[in-house]
């Protein structure tokens, strides 16, 4: 007995349907279509609500998509907020400023950020926050410690793409240099180090973080002369951070030391009045 072969049935729509919308980059829509056509079908939507409901969808997911690309694209060395950041630790730290450089206007500027400070007093922390609200404003931002840039320059001279990685970052609006003058530059780390803040004098922002007062960045270039044309270029637009006062990593662990030597309030009721000694460790 011969069986006929089955004519190719069509593919259903929905598996067309989801074929369409991966061609088209519509995940979202994919992804919710039948539950948005169930609340559209018991809310009684029309169609024109229902497509509209399923695009703002899509927008918002996009939008979130497309931060966390820049987040990725930034490399931070963590990914940090102002929403932990304790301003009240640091009095130096003019907070009006902060807050105002958080919505970004220095970026659409071009102006500079630097922030000075004796190490572990949050400078760090708050040009990761600043560069994360620069992603989430829609800007492309690098994060970079300066030892780790001028690394990359170098081997980019060395191998001949030095033209492409100084495109590269005179391209993104915001160009964080963490961390400058915690090592000093050799005279070949200095000059590519100048070439990038001479690239982007007036065309991006770039913050600079640094625990050296201005007066002692000549130890970090070697060169009074690059100094001076550097700092030229640096301050000419910019806001200045001071983040002067005791470091927050030394505060937190003194506190903690001083609350694990204090006994708390319910150990101090099974001590013995008199002599202090814990009568019944519970
Ligand atoms: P710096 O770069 O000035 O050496 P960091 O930003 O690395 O200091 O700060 C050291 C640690 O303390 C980090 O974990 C940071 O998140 C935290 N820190 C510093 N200052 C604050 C602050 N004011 N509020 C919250 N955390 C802080
Ligand atoms: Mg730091």
């Amino acid at each position: 007995m011969t069986t006929a072969a089955l004519p190719a049935s069509p593919a259903p729509p929905q598996v067309l349907l989801a074929h369409h919308l991966r061609q088209l980059k519509l995940p979202t829509f994919l992804r919710e279509y039948e539950k948005v056509a169930a609340e559209a079908a018991r809310e009684g939507l029309d169609h024109v609500r229902f497509l509209l409901r399923l695009a703002e969808l899509e927008l918002i997911d996009r939008e979130r998509r497309m931060v966390e690309r820049r987040i990725r694209g930034a490399r931070f060395s963590a990914v940090k907020s102002f929403d932990t950041f304790d301003f009240a630790a640091i009095p130096s730290l003019n907070k009006p400023l902060v807050l105002e450089l958080a919505r970004c206007e220095y970026v659409v500027a071009r102006d500079n950020v630097i922030a000075l400070g004796n190490s572990g007093t949050g400078k760090t922390h708050a040009c990761l926050a600043l560069g994360l609200a620069a992603c989430q404003r829609g800007f492309p931002v690098s994060f970079f410690t300066a030892a780790g840039l001028v690394h990359q320059l170098r081997e980019a001279r060395d191998e001949r793409r030095l033209l492409k990685l100084q495109a590269q970052l005179a391209a993104v609006k915001l160009l964080i240099i963490d961390e400058l003058g915690y090592v000093p530059l050799s005279q070949t780390g200095a000059e590519l180090l100048f070439e990038i803040f001479s690239q982007r004098h007036e065309r991006g922002s770039t913050i600079v973080t640094s625990n050296l007062p201005f007066e002692e960045w000549t130890s970090i270039f070697g060169s009074q002369r690059l100094t001076g044309a550097l700092l030229d270029r640096l301050t000419h637009h910019v806001h200045i951070l001071e983040l002067n006062g005791e470091s927050y990593r030394l505060k937190q662990s003194k506190a903690r030391r001083r609350r694990a030597a204090q006994p708390s309030d319910e150990e101090a009721v099974a001590a013995d009045p008199e002599t202090g000694e814990i009568i019944s460790a519970s």
